[in-house]
C-alpha cells in the first residue's frame, strides 16, 4: 500500500503531467504571465462551469474574500455576521476593513453556520452575512438568502472549501455554491478541492456593476489606465497558475465524485461506531463536496485517536482546533463564551481523515480499522 497522503497532489500530478506541462508551456512561450489569455480562458471556463455571469481571478482566497467586501461599500463599524467555526481569514478580513465582526455558533450537525443564530445577532447595523460551506458542505442557504431578503443584508459566500458543490432549493431548483449569493470567494490553495501550484483565488458575482467594480479593485482601483477612481489592491492570478487550474477544472467534477465515494466507504465502515458521529449529508437540499472528511469523536477520546494514527504514519487534520471567538487577534471582552455552545465543543471532539482523489480502498480501510482498533481498546 502506497504512503496515505493527507492530499495527495503528488499521485495527482502523475496523472495531469503531461497536460499540465503543455498549458504550463503554453504561457511560457507566450511570456504573458500576468493576465492575458490564459487567465480569460480559465475566467471564460469557470464562468461556464459555475453558470455564473462573472469570475474575477485574484491572488488567494483571502483577498478574493477582502476584495467581495470591499466591492459592497460598508462603512466602517458595520456588522458582518460569521461563523464562530471557520478558518480565520473569513474574519480576517472583516477586521483588516475596520468593518465588525459578529461571530455566532454553528449547526452541530453540519458545522455549518445557524441560521437561527444568524437570525439573533441581526442589528440595525448589520449589513452582510458570510456563510461559509465549510469542509464542502453547502450552508443553509435557502434560510439564509430569505433572512438577508427581510433585513436587506448582503449575503457573500465563503466558498473556498465548496467548490464544485450543487445546491438544491425546495422548489426544486438547483445552482452551484458560489453563485447563490451577491458576491462569493473561492481559494485555489494547492490543497483546496481546486487548487493550484501555488496560491489563488477568485470572486464570482452575477451583478454587472459589483463585477465592474472588483475589476478595478483587483487593479489598484484602475478603470481607465492611469486613473485610479478608488483605493484598491494588486490581487492578480498568475497565468501560470491559470494554465494549471484550466486543466484541473476538466476534472474537477471527477475528483469530486471520487471524494464522495472516499466519504461513503469512510461512513459505511465507521457509523456504527458508538464513540463516533460520522458527516451528516443534508441529501434533501444540498451535496457535499467532502473538502474534509470530518468525525466527531466523543467521550474526550479525540486526542487518543490522533496520536494513535500519527503512531501509525496516518496524517490527519485538526480542524479547527480553537474557536474564533477565543483567537486573540479576534477577543473580545464582551462576548459570552456561553452563546457557542456547538463550537466550544466542536473543538474537542473534531478529527479531519486523508481526504483526496487518490484514496485507495485499501487504504480507506486500513485508516478505518485503525481508528475503531484505537477507539475499541478505549
Ligand atoms: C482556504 C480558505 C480561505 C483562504 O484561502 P487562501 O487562498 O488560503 O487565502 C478562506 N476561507 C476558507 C473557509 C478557507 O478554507
Amino acid at each position: 500500500m502506497d504512503p496515505i497522503r493527507m492530499v495527495d497532489l503528488k499521485k495527482q500530478y502523475d496523472f495531469l503531467e503531461e497536460e499540465v506541462t503543455l498549458a504550463m508551456r503554453e504561457v511560457l512561450d507566450s511570456t504573458v504571465f500576468i493576465n492575458g489569455p490564459m487567465v480569460q480562458a480559465f475566467q471564460k471556463d469557470l464562468e461556464q462551469y459555475l453558470n455564473v455571469k462573472h469570475v474575477i481571478p485574484c491572488a488567494n482566497g483571502t483577498d478574493a474574500l477582502q476584495i467581495a467586501l470591499m466591492g459592497l461599500k460598508l462603512e466602517p463599524g458595520d456588522e458582518v455576521i460569521t461563523a464562530d467555526f471557520t478558518f480565520a481569514a473569513t474574519v480576517e478580513v472583516i477586521s483588516l476593513l475596520k468593518l465588525k465582526p459578529v461571530l455566532v455558533d454553528v449547526d452541530p450537525q453540519t458545522f455549518n453556520i445557524d441560521p437561527k443564530a444568524i437570525e439573533k445577532a441581526i442589528t440595525p447595523k448589520t449589513k452582510a452575512i458570510i456563510p461559509v460551506h465549510l469542509f464542502g458542505q453547502a450552508a443553509a442557504m435557502e434560510e439564509i438568502l430569505s433572512m438577508a431578503k427581510k433585513h436587506k443584508l448582503f449575503v457573500i459566500e465563503d466558498n473556498a472549501q465548496g467548490i464544485g458543490a450543487d445546491y438544491t432549493f425546495s422548489d426544486g431548483t438547483q445552482a452551484k455554491t458560489g453563485t447563490l449569493g451577491d458576491v462569493s470567494a473561492t481559494s485555489f490553495f494547492p490543497s483546496k478541492n481546486l487548487g493550484a501550484y501555488g496560491d489563488g483565488g477568485a470572486i464570482f458575482t452575477n451583478d454587472d456593476d459589483l463585477a465592474h467594480f472588483i475589476r478595478g479593485i483587483v487593479n489598484h482601483g484602475m478603470y481607465q489606465r492611469y486613473h485610479h477612481d478608488v483605493v484598491g489592491v494588486n490581487s492578480r492570478l498568475d497565468a501560470l497558475q491559470a494554465a494549471v487550474l484550466k486543466v484541473k477544472l476538466q476534472y474537477l467534477d471527477f475528483y469530486n465524485e471520487r471524494r464522495k465515494e472516499a466519504a461513503l466507504r469512510y461512513t459505511d465502515l465507521l457509523k456504527d461506531h458508538p464513540k463516533l458521529i460520522t458527516p451528516f449529508r443534508d441529501g434533501a437540499c444540498n451535496s457535499h463536496v467532502f473538502h474534509q472528511y470530518t468525525l466527531r469523536v466523543l467521550d474526550g477520546n479525540r486526542e487518543g485517536l490522533a496520536q494513535a494514527l500519527q503512531a501509525k504514519n496516518i496524517p490527519y487534520g485538526i480542524y479547527y482546533p480553537i474557536p474564533l471567538h477565543q483567537q486573540k487577534a479576534y477577543e473580545d471582552p464582551s462576548t459570552d463564551t456561553h452563546a457557542f455552545p456547538v463550537t466550544n465543543q466542536l473543538v474537542k471532539d473534531v478529527i479531519s481523515l486523508p481526504m483526496h482523489s487518490e484514496l485507495s480502498v485499501a487504504q480507506i480501510e486500513y485508516i478505518c480499522s485503525e481508528v475503531c482498533t484505537f477507539l475499541d481498546q478505549c
